[in-house]
């Protein structure tokens, strides 16, 4: 059978990252014959590198990961829990904390590191590959160009492949070239910042509470990693923000050299620190399309939602937009509706833009507060710190983060 001549079925997913990788999953059983393409070769997808970056779930993300099938593929010890997360200015005595007044032993959400969620969701889409047999991989592909013909779409792939498709899900990064092709404009803000992540570990405990600390001049942030270490040693992710020149010049140094800056940089609260991993650092571009879909076409992931990382909200966003998509589209094909439709997507549209906007601006708010250093931003970060430290603020913040 050619599946790939049956449009009235088809769905193509343009991009194979967490996104597309849970899109597909969760589609698949529904009477689709869904084709995943991605420039990435089969190995990059299946057996994904370490790449720096650990991701703060939140319940809502790993119910919906555990729905998915992918939670189940997460191998425990790959799983850290985070307690609590301080939020604290340039002065390390005021710090807003959130979580504390959750019930005892509880956690506000989960720490899975980025390439164990991709491995876990290929695996967990191989599952349903052999059961529903309605999934084609293109590895080492890449979709250059979609055009809409009415009732249907017809995606052209570099290897000279055409593909009709009923839908074109667009997962393909918060710089999606489909979707600058298709010309949806975007809001697209460059922080004129990098971050550095990696691994470190360190003496004293970490308490399971994530750090996110603005002093003067770059940002710190810390996220407590499970404990793997027999010499009473913690591990964290590390995670330091500052101008790309500034991450060069760190990165040029030799570990040892690299160890005490970072270890003077947390004013020695976790003791030395000691590097684990290699470091990897990511420009900060946060992204919101004006729309996020076309006639039968719809972007999800980081290509619908770009988020500043500081909220560490991008993948918990790519899940809420998943669930709300598929389940639009579960809907339609129960009914017979078209699934391209374009009163369909336009739903999704919706919700998606109530579910995340407000959360992005927020980030950008926090941003434009807490990066700027001249004596009125200083006064208007202490007032920031001193009303987040009101019970009523706190337990809005951990409610939030928790049901997100
Ligand atoms: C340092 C850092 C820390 C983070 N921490 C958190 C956190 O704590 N919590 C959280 O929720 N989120 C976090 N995030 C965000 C999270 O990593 C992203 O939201 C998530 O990885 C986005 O997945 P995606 O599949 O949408 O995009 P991507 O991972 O960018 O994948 C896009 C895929 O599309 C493919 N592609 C590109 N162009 C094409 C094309 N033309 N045709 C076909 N395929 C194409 C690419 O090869 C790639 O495989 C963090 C991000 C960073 C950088």
């Amino acid at each position: 059978m050619n599946i790939k001549s049956q449009k009235e079925k088809c769905v193509v997913i343009v991009g194979a990252g967490p996104a597309g990788l849970a899109i597909a999953k969760a589609l698949s059983g529904m009477g689709f014959i869904i084709n995943i393409i991605d420039p990435k070769n089969k190995q990059e997808i299946v057996s994904p590198s370490y790449d720096g970056r650990e991701i703060a779930l939140t319940h809502q993300s790993q119910i919906f990961m555990e729905k998915l099938g992918i939670w189940q593929k997460i191998p425990e010890k790959f799983i850290s829990y985070i307690k609590k997360a301080k939020v604290l200015d340039d002065d390390i005595t005021e710090s807003i904390l959130i979580g504390d007044l959750i019930d005892k032993g509880g956690e506000i959400g989960f720490l899975v590191s980025n390439y164990i969620i991709r491995k876990a969701s290929y695996e967990a889409l191989i599952d349903s590959r052999r059961k529903n047999k309605d999934i084609e991989f293109s590895f080492s592909d890449e979709v250059i160009d979609v055009q809409n013909f009415d009732s249907f779409s017809e995606v052209k792939l570099r290897s000279g492949n055409t593909i009709n498709a009923k839908l074109v899900i667009s997962s393909d990064s918060r710089f999606s070239k489909i979707r600058t092709l298709l010309g949806i404009p975007s809001d697209m803000f460059d922080f004129g910042r990098d971050m550095l992540v990696c691994s470190m570990k360190h003496s004293k405990t970490h308490d399971r509470t994530a750090w996110e600390w603005f002093t003067y001049g770059y940002t710190l942030a810390l996220l407590p990693m499970r404990k793997k270490f027999d010499d009473r040693q913690y591990e964290s992710s590390v995670i330091v923000t500052m101008t790309k020149q500034e991450i060069n010049n760190l990165l040029s140094l030799d570990e040892e050299s690299f160890n005490q800056n970072i270890t003077q940089k947390f004013k020695r609260f976790f003791g030395d620190m000691v590097l684990t991993s290699p470091c990897y650092s990511y420009p900060l571009v946060s992204v919101y399309p004006k729309k996020f879909v076309a006639d039968r076409y719809v972007l999800i992931g980081d290509a619908a939602v770009g988020m500043h990382p500081v909220t560490a909200h991008g993948y918990n966003f790519v899940l809420k937009g998943i669930k709300t998509l598929t389940g639009l589209i579960d809907e339609a094909s129960q009914t017979k509706e078209d699934i391209g439709s374009i009163s369909l997507l336009k739903k999704y549209n919706r919700r998606h833009k109530a579910a995340t906007k407000p959360l992005y601006l927020f980030t950008k708010l926090i941003i434009a507060i807490f990066t700027k250093e001249d004596s009125s931003a200083k006064k208007i970060r202490k007032i920031f710190i001193k009303l987040g430290q009101l019970t009523f603020i706190q337990k809005t913040f951990t409610k939030l983060l928790m049901k997100e």
